[in-house]
């Protein structure tokens, strides 16, 4: 524990509402009660399943999971108590620990809802991570492949806005269940977000399904990262290396979620045999899949068949290719002062 504590680690695939402490939530829960019976019991189910731990037939599942959270937190104040609990987890040094990580860029899909806006739910979110050093946490924005067009533009024009305004918006992100995409609806707006500087990272071949239309879509962008790439083709999988693109490796959620069947035969060992190429071990969802940024490298360290069984230097030599692969947020801009004639 006591090395794979010492190397300097990047958390760069963690999801706001994924990675809440379930201690929070219940915390949320007590004092959501209501006079609805029908609320209350679909918050307590939803919680049990999350406290008992999931148990997931495939990924299809595990999307369901989300609509009790997103109920508990639909106020500025929950979503902002969220927000800083997620941070303090990962860079915090929860109960005299040593923090998870050095870095953090923690993604979320802005939501709207009556009480604010896709907008309004950026500022919240942007206000807690940036009370914090810029070398410690920053954002990135999810869309949602199930996302209407309508709902990807107010998203788009806010991100771009906030961007604008300096706020630390790093990178767009596509996410959501892949049983919902549609390359052709999406693409446009992350090509936008692309054309005003905004690194761009996508889940893609999360499942045996994806479309080649779909893979070959995302990979013109180009990405700057990629999420899971769980299914890429041999044809894909040579122009991610021959373009280098980082990959974001969680391990236990693909596990859990049952798209890889076991270590052994975890797409990471495809990528370790590359030379070189740029990886990045994450978590993903902390709050369903019960793991820890240092249980993910623990998975590494581990000897088979618990863990991958890698030589010290191998993991150093991948933690540092995550810090490397951030989306690090543009020195801000010099105010040249006029001057006096
Ligand atoms: P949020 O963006 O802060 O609301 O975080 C939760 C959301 O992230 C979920 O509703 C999903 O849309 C998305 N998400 C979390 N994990 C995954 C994953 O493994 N694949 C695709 N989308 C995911």
């Amino acid at each position: 524990v006591a090395f794979l504590q010492s190397i300097p680690k990047a958390e760069l695939h963690a999801h706001l509402h994924g990675s809440i402490p379930i201690s929070v939530l219940q915390s949320l829960a007590r004092k959501s009660k209501t006079s609805n019976a029908q609320y209350n019991d679909s918050i307590t189910k939803g919680l049990k399943i999350l406290e008992d731990g999931v148990q997931l037939e495939a990924i299809d599942d595990f999307f369901g999971l989300f609509p009790a959270i997103y109920s508990l937190i639909s106020n500025d104040e929950n979503l902002a108590t969220v927000t800083e609990a997620v941070i303090e987890t990962f860079i915090g040094s929860v109960d005299g620990a040593p923090p998870q990580c050095q870095y953090l860029e923690l993604r979320t899909t802005p939501r709207s809802n009556r009480n604010m806006s896709r907008r309004q739910y950026l500022q919240i979110v942007l206000a807690v991570i940036e009370r914090y050093p810029a070398d410690k946490v920053a954002l990135i924005v999810s869309l949602d492949w199930r996302m209407k067009p309508q709902d990807a533009l107010e998203s788009l024009n806010a991100i771009v806005n906030l961007y604008q305004e300096g706020r630390r918006i790093v990178g767009v992100d596509l996410c959501g269940d892949p049983q919902a995409a549609d390359v052709d609806k999406l693409l446009p707006f992350l090509q936008a977000a692309q054309a005003k500087g905004l690194a761009i990272t996508v889940h893609i071949a999360e499942t045996a399904a994806n479309p080649e239309h779909e893979t070959n879509g995302l990979l013109d962008l180009p990405p700057s990262r990629l999420g899971h790439a769980t299914f890429l083709n041999d044809e894909a999988r040579a122009r991610v290396l021959k373009e280098k693109i980082p990959i974001e490796i969680c391990l236990s959620s693909n596990l859990l979620c049952k798209t890889s069947s076991s270590l052994a035969d975890h797409h990471v060992l495809h990528w370790l045999k590359q030379e070189d190429h740029p990886i990045c071990i994450c978590t993903d969802d902390i709050l369903p899949f019960r793991n820890s940024l240092l249980g993910e490298y623990a998975l590494l360290l581990a000897k088979p068949p618990l863990g991958l069984g890698l030589a010290r230097s191998e993991i150093e030599r991948i933690a540092k290719q995550g810090m490397e692969s951030r989306f690090r947020p543009r020195p801000p801009v010099e105010v040249v002062a006029e001057q006096e004639d």
